[in-house]
C-alpha cells in the first residue's frame, strides 16, 4: 500500500533566443555582430561590427550583465547621437582622387 507516485513533470526549457545579428544603423542590413571581450568580472568591452558595410566600433566599460541586446541598444543610442567612434574595417582608405582640373580663369581684360 501507499505506492509512491512519481509525477512526471516535463521540464520545458525555454531558451530565450537572442538574435545574434542586429540591424545596422548605417547600411540598414541585419549584419551587426557583437562580441565580448573575455573578462572574468568587472566592466566588459564589446566589439561591434557590421558584416555588410564594415562599420566597426568598440564599447568599453559595459556592465557584466549586459548581453548582446543591451549592447546593441547602447550602440544604437550612441551612434544616433554621433558619439561613437566608428572605425572602418577595411584598412584601405579610399583615396580621394580629386582631379583638380585647372580652372581656366578667364579674367576679362578690360580694354
Ligand atoms: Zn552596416
Amino acid at each position: 500500500m501507499g505506492g509512491k507516485r512519481k509525477k512526471r513533470t516535463k521540464i520545458v526549457r525555454v531558451k530565450p533566443q537572442i538574435p545574434k545579428t542586429f540591424e545596422c544603423p548605417r547600411c540598414g542590413k541585419i549584419a551587426i555582430t557583437i562580441k565580448f571581450d573575455k573578462s572574468d568580472s568587472g566592466p566588459r568591452t564589446a566589439h561591434i561590427k557590421c558584416g555588410s558595410c564594415g562599420l566597426s566600433t568598440d564599447l568599453e566599460g559595459l556592465p557584466p550583465v549586459y548581453d548582446e541586446a543591451n549592447v546593441y541598444g547602447k550602440f544604437l543610442d550612441l551612434y544616433l547621437e554621433g558619439k561613437l567612434e566608428i572605425k572602418e574595417r577595411s584598412e584601405e582608405e579610399t583615396e580621394d582622387h580629386e582631379d583638380q582640373g585647372e580652372d581656366s580663369e578667364v579674367s576679362p581684360e578690360t580694354n
